[in-house]
């Protein structure tokens, strides 16, 4: 176990870090946010560093006989206002930094929306389709063996990200319980039948489609009939897609790693998961069109990227037809497009708002556990939007452009006020507490 040292002498604006990456641009976007809230450097050090950041080695005998290592993370960066709080990734290249990087977002993303949670993030460096079922499996077991002593249903709860899902989170559960640790609420986004909750499958993609259209419609636009297109065909973009649907919008345009295919007319969600679910590739779907480059650039009015990070690069900002960017993935957008959108007018709904139902509907879950309770799937649904809403006001209220810092400050003046109730820093920005 590694403790971060990572404690900056002088405002965290002013330290070097690798120009590029995620690590990069939550550094800072944060140091913006923190320098305009007035935070002194001892606040701002203890608000970023990360609480503790685990590395561990998972030695795999392979289904052939032969070995291989992989090396698996968990960065719990806060738990100042609950237990940490986030996914896990296997994805080849996950590395320290990213996660890092994520395990703030969670920090934040959890305290925009008021949630009892802290922030963490955790991953395995390796690719999925790569590995067999049993090997899947192997590497889910050792990691939450290796991860268990600081994992827990009021420590830090992981749930599913990048190349993970429920069957991943049955795997965690059932390896936890047979180490001792028996208790549903140890990780969210599980099977139902597991002491899951009936909405957490859907729940970040419904959330990203409801937020879209408060959004499009505080713009002036009616979702019956808008234009959308989305980057990455998973669990969010999925979802997103076939709620958006639902609601009247058109899917014009569809991209994951195989290529984009569009459709003017509209594509129906559901045939197209069909059609990926029986073994096809996305860019062979036959009732579209293929493009080349990014689906981000297909002429519409609201793009959802709902891949991976960094995929709207200043390039694609550049080429973008939509007047609207909704955040699907944690942190596709980097900072030189976010320069080149505000110039072109085209207003984001930051990662931390658009994408918060996922967790949101994780605490329902987690809580729903603790009570030994199981709502409806409608009851639930109901809650995450609501508390979606609550969220979206409290940005609506100010510019578009102002809605990415203002989130994150509303985020950070949170964290900080429970820091000083607790007394681990000195000042904060609201005054509560001093
Ligand atoms: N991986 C999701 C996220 O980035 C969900 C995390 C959770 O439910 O804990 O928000």
């Amino acid at each position: 176990m590694t403790e971060a040292a990572e404690c900056p002498a002088q405002p965290i604006v002013d330290r070097a870090v690798a120009p590029e990456g995620l690590l990069a641009w939550e550094h800072q976007r944060f140091g913006r946010v923190t320098n305009e809230l007035g935070l002194d450097p001892a606040t701002v050090c203890a608000l970023h560093c990360a609480a503790r950041s685990l590395i561990v080695e998972l030695p795999l005998i392979r289904d052939d006989g032969s070995m291989a290592v992989f090396t698996g993370y968990r960065v719990q960066h806060s738990t100042a206002l609950g237990p940490a709080k986030g996914g896990t990734r296997f994805r080849p290249g996950v590395a320290l930094d990213d996660v890092t990087a994520l395990a703030r977002l969670m920090t934040w993303k959890t305290a925009l929306h008021g949630l009892p949670f802290g922030g963490a993030k955790g991953g395995v460096d390796c690719d999925p389709r790569d590995l067999s079922p049993r090997e899947r499996h192997e590497v889910t077991r050792l990691y939450t063996l290796a991860i268990l002593p600081t994992i827990g249903p009021d420590v830090d709860v992981p749930a599913p990200d990048i190349g993970t899902d429920e069957q991943t989170m049955a795997w965690m559960l059932h390896a936890a319980a047979e180490a001792g640790h028996r208790d549903p609420a140890i990780v969210t986004g599980k099977p139902v039948l597991l002491g899951g909750s009936l909405f957490r499958a859907a729940s970040t993609g419904v959330g990203v489609a409801h937020v879209a259209q408060r959004a499009w419609e505080h713009l002036g636009g009616t979702i019956a009939g808008a234009r959308v297109a989305i980057e990455g065909f998973g669990s969010v973009g999925y979802w997103a897609a076939a709620e958006l649907h639902d609601r009247g919008a058109r899917i014009v345009g569809v991209g994951d790693i195989t290529g984009a295919i569009v459709d003017p007319a509209g594509i129906e969600p559901a045939e197209v998961r069909a059609w990926i679910t029986a073994g096809n590739d996305l860019v062979d779907f036959p009732r579209a069109d293929v493009v080349d480059g990014p689906v981000l650039g297909v002429d519409c009015d609201i793009v959802i990227p709902a891949a991976l990070e960094g995929t709207l690069t200043d390039e694609v900002a550049a080429r973008l037809c939509a007047r609207l960017v909704v955040e699907g993935a944690n942190g596709p957008t980097t900072p030189a497009a976010e320069r080149v959108l505000r110039e072109r007018g085209i207003p984001i709904v930051p990662d931390l708002m658009a994408n918060g139902g996922g967790v949101i509907s994780s605490y329902f879950e987690w809580a729903q556990n603790h009570q030994r309770m199981v709502w409806t799937e409608t009851d639930e649904r109901r809650r995450v939007l609501a508390r979606l809403d609550r969220t979206w006001e409290s940005l609506a209220a100010e510019a578009p452009v102002r809605w990415r810092d203002h989130a994150l400050g509303l985020a950070i003046t949170r964290i900080t006020d429970a820091m000083a109730l607790a007394g681990s820093v000195v000042s904060n920005h609201s005054g509560i507490g001093t």
